[in-house]
């Protein structure tokens, strides 16, 4: 799949940014690229197809992925916000940064056992995903899968999410 071979060389890494020795990866270029961007959308839900009714995308980036797939699949979407977003959250999770803790929220949509396929856009320690698994089943849902773009590999993420569907890893 040639789209998705180029969809990897499009993600970019930047350098000391946000701060020194961090290697950020900026998938701009990629969700800029409409082949691309299909591409990576159907590998995300390859794994998953029939078995989801609704996606939850973390935000910010993981928002884009799950607009894409809820598109091309036709099921809906579940904002998983940072906190302090939603008018009325039904439920909230806190986890640990490297410094500090960071809390998520989402919002009173799911139906009890609805089949939730999480989404973002890069794996790094797992925290946030690994969040988002535990706001979801406080919501009173299932999750189903776990889909990401790129998996930052020596972070070990997994340790705290268990399995996660990845399109790229590095
Ligand atoms: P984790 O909680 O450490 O796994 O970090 C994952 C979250 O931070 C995801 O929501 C990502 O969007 C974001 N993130 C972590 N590292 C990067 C990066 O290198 N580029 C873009 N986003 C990142």
């Amino acid at each position: 799949n040639t789209d998705l071979e180029r969809a990897q060389t499009l993600i970019t890494s930047i350098p000391d940014y946000p701060q020194p020795g961090v290697n950020f990866r900026d998938i701009s270029p990629l969700i800029a690229d409409g082949p691309a961007l299909r591409a990576v959308t159907e590998a995300l839900i390859a794994p998953f197809e029939g078995q989801f009714d609704i996606v939850g995308g973390l935000e910010a980036r993981g928002f884009l992925f799950a607009g894409t797939i809820a598109a091309m699949t036709g099921v809906g979407i579940l904002p998983i916000r940072k906190a302090g977003k939603l008018p009325r959250p039904a439920a909230a999770v806190s986890y640990s940064l490297e410094y500090g803790t960071a809390t998520i929220e989402g919002p009173d949509v799911l139906k009890k056992g609805e089949r939730v396929l999480l989404v973002d856009d890069i794996l790094a320690t797992g925290g946030t995903l690994s969040a988002a698994q535990a706001l979801v089943r406080e919501l009173g849902a299932e999750v189903v899968g776990s889909a990401v773009v790129l998996e930052l590999k020596d972070l070990r993420g997994r340790s705290l999410t268990g399995d996660v569907h990845t399109v790229f890893a590095d």
